[in-house]
């Protein structure tokens, strides 16, 4: 007779196909599919959602997991299968948690939020969003009763995407992070505007665009042979197995970063997937472990590696012979400050590696003022401006460039932001222990070449898919709970040479 953990592992499967078969109709419609599809792919992909909800809440599912877990007890903590099931129990629990009567609720109000805040967006019309936003307001709090709390009601939120972390932890290091960048923001302020970016802003023609961005995210490592970059709106990475993640990214044809940087960002967060371990196949376990872990690998691949000078001594060239009208007198030391430049600005995903944190820390304080009551939602444009003002220095002229830029409060998701600016002070821990370890990574980083860094990647991070908990594998791979001090310590000492500080 077959045993309750393949009876499990064929359930895994079943449902892990479905979810991605969703991913490839949800990828589509982002990247190919007309716009008057649109009714008809959601219908399809409501159908599959309601599948894969209803198979792994059922209580079969439950029962099944208790059977499996009693027959691999005996199992040490680390070996797939106690991962799967130390996994499987808490995700169904969650599941469980929230009725559907509830999550029916969810979708309903975040339709009606998403196109009201498009409409106050483009119009600077904080009130026209004001109820909607009270509306996603009261089930960030309903859901955060659902799911239950010790300490506090961000809690839940957040540990829905950083399993494991507490609101507490987070603030005290934010508070540390704060305490170290506005001096050193304010430092480079007072130096005046010495960087000049204006190279970046010229016509660049998107058809080379489009061939340099396959040539750097081959050189950074993601292995087109399974992947593939596509066109979009807004940015993403998503993978159906770890031999098919893909990336996409968009293209201005007056400005490089977005494409240059976007590209570099995505492919790791797809090479990530495409390092998971054979074994994970067709389980939940074979993904980035947490938002905050998955956004290191981005952000490791982006800024550390992307934004060093030994990267472009090696790649500009060939950049400049894509574009030597546009390039050819600007030597690579002009093009490293430009793609480094620190500018305090109004929005978020156009921020520089400094303050884009500042952009993080000032909606993490607003997301905990707004759930516990402290700040009503129509106070919120003048509390976010006042943040901006203490954090940043800067006061956005409208609402479109302050408390509207984004369109993660028009669905109950409180508690990922933080997750962004975690993903910055993990790389730099990562980064700071892999170089300690092996330094041929920086050896060859000077070269512009990722080969040993992402050989350490693999072996401490990749490999491990979501066996563990984001403390746990931080634990494993740098010997340390997470610390902000690395991160401190390479943009202190990489912008005190660049600004000569
Ligand atoms: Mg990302």
């Amino acid at each position: 007779m077959q045993s309750h953990f393949q009876n499990l592992l064929d359930k895994v499967y079943e449902i892990h196909d479905i979810d991605k078969a969703l991913g490839v109709l949800s990828w589509d419609k982002e990247t190919n599919m007309p716009k008057a599809g649109t009714e008809a792919r959601i219908q399809q992909m409501t159908t599959l959602r309601r599948l894969s909800h209803g198979k792994f809440t059922a209580d079969e599912m439950g029962e099944l997991i208790e059977k499996a877990a009693n027959e691999t007890a005996d199992l040490p903590y680390e070996s797939d299968e106690a991962s799967l099931i130390r996994y499987l129990r808490r995700s169904y629990a969650e599941a469980r948690q929230l009725p559907p009567e509830f999550v029916r609720r969810v979708s309903e109000v975040s339709g009606k939020a998403h196109p009201a805040w498009v409409e106050a967006r483009e119009n600077n019309d904080f009130a026209h969003f004001q109820p909607h936003l009270e509306e996603v307001l009261q089930l960030v709090k309903e859901m955060a009763e659902l799911l239950g709390y010790e300490d506090e009601k961000y809690d839940p939120l957040l540990d829905q995407y950083e399993h494991g972390m507490k609101t507490a932890e987070v603030r005290a290091t934010f508070n540390a992070v704060k305490e170290a960048l506005v001096p050193l923001r304010e430092a480079i302020v007072e130096r005046g505007s010495q960087v000049d970016d204006g190279l970046v802003h010229q016509p660049f023609p998107v058809d080379k665009q489009k061939a340099f961005a396959r040539y750097i995210a081959d050189a950074v490592g993601y292995d087109f042979s399974r992947g593939h970059l596509g066109t979009v709106v807004h940015p993403f990475a998503t993978s159906f197995s770890r031999n098919d993640a893909r990336i996409t990214t968009r293209w201005y044809p007056d400005f490089l970063n977005p494409s240059l940087f976007g590209t570099l960002h995505e492919s790791g967060h797809a090479m990530y997937e495409q390092g998971t371990h054979p074994n994970l196949a067709r389980t939940p376990l074979a993904r980035g472990t947490s938002s905050g872990i998955h956004e290191s690998q981005s952000r490791m691949i982006e800024n550390v590696v992307g934004r060093s000078l030994g990267f472009w001594q090696a790649h500009y060239p060939k950049l400049q012979s894509l574009f030597p009208e546009q390039l050819g007198n600007h030597d690579v030391n002009a093009f490293y400050r430009a793609i480094n430049k620190v500018q305090p600005s109004y929005i978020r995903v156009e921020a520089d590696e400094l303050t884009y944190n500042f952009h993080i820390i000032l909606r993490f304080e607003l997301e905990q003022a707004m759930l516990n009551g402290e700040l009503a939602i129509a106070d919120l444009p003048t509390a976010w401006n006042d943040k901006m003002q203490e954090l940043l220095g800067v006061v956005p002229p409208t609402d479109t460039e302050g408390c509207l830029q984004d369109v993660h409060w028009t669905r109950p998701g409180f508690g990922y932001f933080p997750t962004y600016a975690l993903g910055n002070l993990y790389a730099a821990q990562f980064y700071e222990t892999a170089v300690s370890q092996n330094p041929t990574i920086a050896e060859e980083m000077a070269q512009g070449k990722t080969d040993a860094l992402l050989t350490w990647l693999r072996k401490k991070i990749h490999q491990y898919g979501r066996k563990f908990t984001p403390a746990e594998l931080v634990q494993k791979a740098t010997g340390e709970s997470l610390t902000y001090e690395p991160f401190i310590r390479y943009v202190t000492e990489k912008f005190s040479e660049i600004y000569e500080l």
